[in-house]
């Protein structure tokens, strides 16, 4: 066999090991904007079908509002398409800094370094600010780039359990002779939907001398009363000392991230973080439709007011029906199947009923805790969520689920 052969054979044989292990993943193509309904071709080569969108972050429903695709366009016609260098030799614009102060004001911080992406602001943050001196402790749920971000770092890691502050306790007693200790959370967690306990999580790092780190990608624009995020929802906004979050889920959905907090953290990163020195800047059509974002949000709760209207409604419903949710009071809604293949079955059967919402599973999610993640979007009307409450029911009715325990849904699919 050829050495090309051999490198074929070796990447097919692993592919084929993931498709029999029901892990392989398939993209679906989507001919329209991003939406309550969109028009999506599944699988590959098939007739478009419109579908109801339930697992899309596109939490306020703003990834297509007028207003921004508006302001973009300004962006596009008065700021040109492109930036062609990094931040520090000539990829800084007016807007890029206005944005900057305008994240800072919303999330009520000292400053804020915008970055390519959320999981580019995670990759820098650590290396930019920590040493082998300091310890990073963090949940152990945290975001997939949060956990590149650490390996990126010579700080040493230990983390702790899912929530658990007694556990947190132990850790920050454990490593007290470092010269900084940073807790890591995220604020939401993305596949469970739930919060980070962030007064207790202050108040530890209060007692102990330990820095607070939150990535706030499913929160800010509408977690907390005006949507400032977790911080605000668990009243200790100005004491978290790190904060990252993307502009790909509520604040428009196109892309873009950003760390903020502390002025001297900030200006580290502007430093020394790699993904900002060494990676484009963001283009002016998305900093001009982020800013429009944030100036929709300010004016008014609004759009948050309703997502959080929807995901109550959406609870209740499924809760009725027989469903088991992860328990939770924030948009993200995990149906909990538990086996890979059921979750991947249901997920076929949904898009047949015109319903959009995709099967999660190993390695995004523990084995054994497959589900159905929804998402809800002040985009959602009562009239789509009751037509994705209906096609839920009929298929869970076809799988025998509703009113199941785990424990019988486990016996009959298996883990
Ligand atoms: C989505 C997400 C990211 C990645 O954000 P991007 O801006 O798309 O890179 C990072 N952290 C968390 C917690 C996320 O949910």
């Amino acid at each position: 066999m050829s050495y090309d052969e051999r490198v074929r054979d070796l990447y097919r044989q692993q592919l084929e090991e993931i498709r029999q292990a029901g892990l392989f993943k398939q993209e679906r193509f989507i001919h329209s904007p991003q939406a309550a309904e969109i028009e999506v071709e599944f699988p590959a080569g098939a007739a478009r079908k419109k579908v109801i969108n339930i697992c899309a972050n596109n939490y306020l429903g703003l990834s297509s509002h007028p207003e921004v695709v508006r302001a973009a366009h300004e962006g596009l016609e008065t700021r040109g398409y492109g930036m062609s260098s990094v931040r520090f030799i000539c990829g800084t614009q007016d807007i890029h800094r206005e944005l900057e102060q305008v994240v800072t004001d919303f999330l009520g911080t000292e400053d804020t370094i915008l970055f390519p992406s959320c999981m580019d602001a995670n990759a820098g943050v650590f290396e930019a600010i920590l040493t082998k001196d300091d310890v990073m402790i963090s949940d152990r749920l945290v975001h997939a780039s949060i956990i590149d971000g650490m390996r990126l770092c010579s700080a040493e890691h230990d983390t702790y359990k899912h929530g658990d502050m007694d556990h947190l306790e132990k850790k920050l007693q454990q490593w007290k002779d470092k010269r900084l200790r940073v807790i890591i959370n995220d604020g939401v967690y993305s596949m469970d939907g739930d919060a980070a306990k962030l007064d207790e999580i202050v108040r530890l790092a209060e007692a102990y001398d330990a820095l607070v780190f939150v990535d706030d990608s499913h929160a800010t624009g509408f977690i907390g009363p005006t949507g400032r995020g977790t911080a605000e929802k668990f009243g200790v906004m100005g004491k978290v000392d790190i904060i990252t979050t993307t502009f790909g889920k509520a604040l428009g959905g196109a892309s873009g991230g950003c760390v903020s907090g502390r002025k001297e953290i900030v200006e580290m990163c502007r430093q020394r973080a790699r993904p900002y020195l060494f990676s484009n800047a963001m283009a002016p059509v998305i900093v001009a439709g982020v800013l429009k974002a944030f100036e929709i949000l300010k004016r008014s709760t609004e759009l948050r007011d309703k997502l959080e209207e929807n995901a109550r409604y959406w609870r209740a419903g499924l809760t009725e029906a027989g469903f088991i949710l992860k328990p939770g009071d924030t948009p993200i809604v995990p149906v909990m199947l538990f086996n890979a293949k059921l979750a991947q079955d249901f997920s076929r059967d949904l898009y047949e009923e015109g319903i959009y919402a995709v099967g999660f599973f190993f390695p995004v999610v523990a084995k054994g805790q497959a589900r159905i993640r929804t998402q809800l979007s002040a985009a959602h009307e009562k009239h789509h969520l009751d037509r994705a409450l209906e096609a839920f029911i009929k298929v869970g009715k076809k799988y025998d689920i509703l009113g199941k325990s785990e424990e019988e849904i486990v016996a009959r699919y298996g883990l």
